[in-house]
């Protein structure tokens, strides 16, 4: 039974890496029949945010990616929090000691800095000669100390990981890292392999800062007696060639994207895409489909970058297969805030909104043509290309208004165009300028005055009448 796991840290925000790094354990539990685990790695109390839990599982429910065992849902093999875990690793934390694999250390920061000042890149194992008695005395006495791993001072270690292959590390090259902190917390480095271990995780799937160091976490394993898992790790998202997309670009998070008129499932399905190549031409895919197709063999081994303009793309395409309803409903929010109390027919605006906009936010740009009116500008009916100006404005405004109470609006347009020996496009033209004063619209005349109403748009061509005239 395949068993994968999310293990994020509770910091309040949800980067679109770490919903990626979730999402490709998810897929890959789901293709395979498995479990997809949430664990919160909360050790460092230092930088716990409140609130940070349901940060991260209200985003993986949006994000479509249901986890199988974790908080709240609980699982046989919990609990999933590892703060409430602090027992379970002081217990192995003791059978390393008596093995040898670790050991307890008293060094003082004092002492730590000093050696650092004195050139030396990693600890130098000082406390590992101190004898039983001495330990004792020193842990009754009440003296913080934290424990150690032992890692071997030559050699090296060998593993493999399925998307870099053999990562070798030269045992010299590793610190003896701490594995419980003086406040009897582990740290990753400890916790990580403890968790994964109890959890039963099959495949541990993470950023690739931790591909050096997991020749570290191979020698707990062997040092308990066992089994590693498989290790796939992976790239970082680019925001270019140098840099990482970080939380300061200040839209790195899933929530940013949401905010700014992402869809849940066109983000998850565009960071599918950064990092896997599904090796066929069909971006588009639905859950179910990128499960169907997810592969390790896939995942590349070259970091990817982030490219906006592709995922408004892929944005687009779920909008215009959102239902008119579902559409209208998800533009709500952007009128209340952008357009609200206008006067239009908003389910129409809808309408005529939703093959136009690549996310939501886009509204906010495409229904600014709605006040454009309180502006009016004559020079806009000055069109080269359909040899438009305001002369013919004003020559053709009495006729306008006419067509507006003609029972077919475009009808009317196209024999007022005959009548006057002009193009179509040049009557349609003045006739969507004089109502709306704007240059784009989405739509035309006759949409126009669907939105805004009969009424309105013969206020509207009268007003520009009595501009025309005072000209
Ligand atoms: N808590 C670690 C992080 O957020 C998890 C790494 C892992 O998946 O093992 O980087």
């Amino acid at each position: 039974m395949v068993r994968t796991r999310f293990a994020p840290s509770p910091t309040g925000y949800l980067h679109i890496g770490g919903l990626r790094t979730a999402l490709y354990a998810y897929l890959f539990a789901k293709k395979h029949g498995g479990k997809f685990i949430l664990r919160i790695e909360d050790t460092d109390q230092t930088r716990e945010v409140a609130g940070a839990v349901d940060v991260i599982i209200t985003a993986l429910e949006k994000a479509g990616m249901h986890y199988d065992e974790g908080p709240i849902v609980g699982g046989d093999y919990g609990p999933y929090i590892q703060s409430e875990r602090k027992q379970i690793y002081l217990e192995y934390a003791k059978k390393l000691i008596d093995s040898g694999d670790a050991y307890y250390c008293f060094c003082t920061k004092e002492r730590l800095a000093e050696l650092h000042e004195h050139g030396a890149t990693k600890y130098d194992k000082h406390c590992l000669k101190l004898s039983k008695s001495e330990i004792e005395e020193r842990i009754a006495r009440g003296e913080p100390y934290v424990i150690r791993q032992n890692i071997p001072e030559s050699g090296t270690s060998t593993y493999h990981d399925e998307v870099f292959g053999d990562v070798t590390v030269d045992f010299k090259d590793l610190e003896d890292n701490i594995l419980i902190k003086s406040d009897g917390m582990p740290t990753y480095n400890f916790a990580n392999v403890i968790d994964d271990h109890l959890m039963g995780i099959t495949h541990c799937i993470r950023g690739v800062e931790y591909l050096m160091s997991t020749p570290k976490y191979n020698l707990l394993y062997d040092a308990l007696g066992w089994a590693r898992p498989v290790y796939i790790h992976l790239q970082p998202i680019m925001r270019d060639s140098q840099h990482k997309l970080s939380k300061r670009d200040g839209d790195a998070g899933f929530e940013d994207f949401l905010n700014k008129g992402f869809l849940p499932h066109a983000i998850v399905n565009y960071i599918a895409l950064l990092g896997w190549n599904p090796k066929d031409n069909n971006e588009k895919m639905s859950m179910d489909e990128l499960i169907e197709k997810f592969s390790i063999e896939g995942l590349q081994k070259s970091s990817s970058i982030f490219d906006e303009t592709k995922m408004r793309w892929l944005n687009s395409l779920y909008i215009k297969e959102m239902s008119a309803k579902d559409f209208h409903a998800a533009a709500m929010p952007y009128y209340q805030k952008y357009c609200p109390d206008k006067g239009v027919d908003y389910e129409y605006l809808s309408e005529l909104l939703q093959t136009r906009v690549e996310t939501l936010s886009d509204i906010k740009e495409r229904a600014a043509f709605i006040d454009a009116f309180d502006n009016f500008d004559t020079e806009l009916f000055i069109n080269k290309k359909w040899k438009t100006d305001v002369a013919m404005a004003k020559d053709l405004i009495d006729d306008c208004l006419a067509c507006t109470n003609a029972p077919e609006l475009n009808v009317a347009l196209e024999s007022l165009a005959e009548r006057k020996g002009l193009k179509k496009g040049q009557v349609l033209w003045i006739y969507r300028i004089a109502l709306t004063g704007a240059a784009a619209t989405p739509g035309g005349g006759e949409e126009m005055v669907k939105l805004f109403g009969k009424t309105e748009a013969l206020r509207r061509l009268e007003k520009v009448k009595n501009i025309l005239a005072t000209l």
